[in-house]
């Protein structure tokens, strides 16, 4: 159980022109909770600040201005075995695909479990990861022998093996078609329905009207939008 918390949360960058020595806001002043077992879509033009504002949920960004809270625990403080508690909130998918070309789905899932921690166990673990996306059979097959919506589904399957209660995945339907983006929403709603939180950035504007959760958008690094049962595009 874990509720997660951003209280005026900001995210500095050097701009990318060398000679302007000027920081930017990636993201502004964020101000959202999202409670245990909520499914949010985060939505935004590209640049709007949807990864930054993942990653800083996740920990893997510091706040420069503001906290994020998990629970009680402010994450930008947290150290040692808290960090590591930390690491088992969150299943993150991240824009860029982690897996290893040179290793087998197999190989790559139980790379990922050793790394949160499973020994033993970490065999069993991505056994039934597959299984529940609906892949059992994909663990001797190398990245590239899998369609991209199969890859897909691997990445989520590799967020999912310590059962995290919380998910953050950054555009895990980008460049899927119509099939593969339904079954992937259909999954989500599965996960969902047992109690796993879901925070996902998308562009699938068509399956967020027809889902209708929350939306949370962001214009320019700030919150512009928070709609339970939103749609594409509200700005509230
Ligand atoms: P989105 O995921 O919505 O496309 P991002 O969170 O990736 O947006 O980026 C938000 C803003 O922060 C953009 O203007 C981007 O250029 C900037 N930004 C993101 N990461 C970095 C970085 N590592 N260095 C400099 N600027 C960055
Ligand atoms: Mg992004």
């Amino acid at each position: 159980m874990a509720v997660v918390r951003l209280e005026n949360a900001s995210k500095l960058y050097k701009s990318e022109d060398k000679r302007d020595k000027r920081k930017h806001y990636a993201v502004r002043e964020l101000n959202l909770t999202v409670e245990q077992g909520e499914f949010v879509f985060l939505i935004g033009s590209s640049g709007a600040g949807k990864s930054t504002m993942l990653k800083l949920i996740g920990g893997e960004l510091s706040p420069d201005e503001g906290s994020v809270y998990v629970d009680d625990m402010n994450v930008s403080r947290l150290f040692g075995p808290w960090r590591a508690r930390l690491a088992r909130t969150f299943g993150i998918v991240s824009q860029q695909t982690l897996l290893i070309r040179k290793r087998t789905i197999m190989e790559n899932l139980m790379v990922a479990g050793r790394a949160s921690g499973m020994q033993r166990k970490s065999k069993a673990a991505a056994e039934k990861a597959l299984g529940l996306v609906g892949l059992p059979t994909v663990g001797d097959c190398y990245p590239a022998q899998l369609s991209i919506g199969e890859v897909r589904r691997v990445e989520l399957a590799r967020a999912m093996l310590s059962s995290p209660p919380i998910l953050l995945l950054d555009e895990l339907t980008a460049n899927l078609d119509d099939d593969n983006i339904w079954d992937m929403m259909h999954l989500l709603n599965e996960l969902n329905s047992r109690g796993t939180t879901i925070i996902m950035a998308t562009h699938a504007s068509q399956y967020v009207n027809i889902m209708r959760r929350r939306v949370v958008t962001l214009v320019d690094g700030k919150l512009a939008g928070d709609v339970k049962n939103g749609r594409y595009g509200d700005i509230v």
